[in-house]
């Protein structure tokens, strides 16, 4: 296996994890940290994945009928959702392939699988032609690509003109070198807010607006998160052990103190 292949691997394993699985059960198939400000302060880990999944639909300049690419789409909660709200088709890419089948498994359940489609494949390399899609975005997922790569695929694959959301955890300069080996580990690598502009440049597209939602995201997660493990004991420890378990809350804790989270909108140039 190439040193690329094995990276790959190692994220779509983690994708596939227990924690994994245990963050699908306390968050509801959203795969992503949660969004919560005055409005939802009281709603739990769960209504706040789905507060951030609601966030990017808003953002999302898409309309039905149009063809929308998710990279990096989990088990498609919230390319589901987008179909649903706005009517669009939406292809998913993910690089794990028991993401791909659980993602078309729910499509069905929900009756969008006319509207949705999930490809395995690597964000670095879509099977998809130039100029395809009107709009897609990044969920939470870039920062295990590469930023570069990643943005240079989405401006090709992009219709210019085509608009691109990306929700991002950033590195704000707090991290320990364990942390930042934790997270290398897992093949992710963070960008700093700042980079943005360039980053986008770089790759054919240019910023329309980037807001810092650290303190809504990172704020309430840690407790927010614990309670969801509290309240969903019995069912973590039906697939994993109690040590498991508690080292998923810990692992929630130590990652609301670790980094920063945006949220941006891009255009895509012609080519
Ligand atoms: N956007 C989803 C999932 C976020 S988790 C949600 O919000 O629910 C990160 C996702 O990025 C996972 O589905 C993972 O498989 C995908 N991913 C990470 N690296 C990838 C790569 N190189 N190619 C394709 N998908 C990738």
């Amino acid at each position: 296996m190439g040193q690329e292949e094995s990276a790959l691997k190692k994220v779509s394993d983690f994708y596939e994890s227990k924690i994994s699985h245990m963050w699908d059960i306390i968050a509801n198939g959203h795969i992503h940290l949660g969004y919560w400000d005055d409005q939802n302060r009281d709603a739990d880990f769960s209504g706040g994945t789905e507060k951030l999944t609601r966030l990017m639909i808003e953002k999302a300049e898409i309309s039905s009928g149009q063809r929308f690419c998710d990279i990096g789409c989990g088990v498609g909660k919230p390319a589901i959702m987008l179909a649903g709200a706005k009517g669009c088709f939406v292809d998913g890419i993910t690089i794990s392939e028991y993401q791909q089948k659980e993602a078309g498994k729910r499509a069905e359940e929900e009756g969008v699988e006319d509207k949705t489609r999930f490809f395995t494949a690597n964000a670095l390399d879509l099977p998809f032609a130039d100029d395809t899609y009107d709009g897609g975005w990044f969920f939470e997922s870039i920062f295990h690509m590469g930023h570069h790569g990643a943005l240079c695929e989405a401006h090709r694959v992009l219709k210019p003109g085509a608009v691109l959301v990306i929700c991002d955890i950033v590195d704000i300069g707090i991290m320990t070198v364990e942390e930042k080996r934790l997270v290398k580990n897992l093949g992710a690598v963070y960008a700093k807010a700042e980079e943005y502009p360039d980053l986008l440049t770089g790759a054919g597209l240019d910023l329309i607006e980037i807001s810092e939602i650290t303190r809504e995201v990172m704020g309430p997660f840690a407790s927010k998160s614990a309670e969801a493990i509290r309240a969903h004991k019995s069912e973590l420890l039906k697939i994993a052990p109690g040590e498991l378990v508690s080292e998923f809350e810990k692992i929630c804790e130590r990652m609301s103190k670790t980094a920063g989270y945006v949220i941006l909108k891009a255009k895509n140039r012609d080519k």
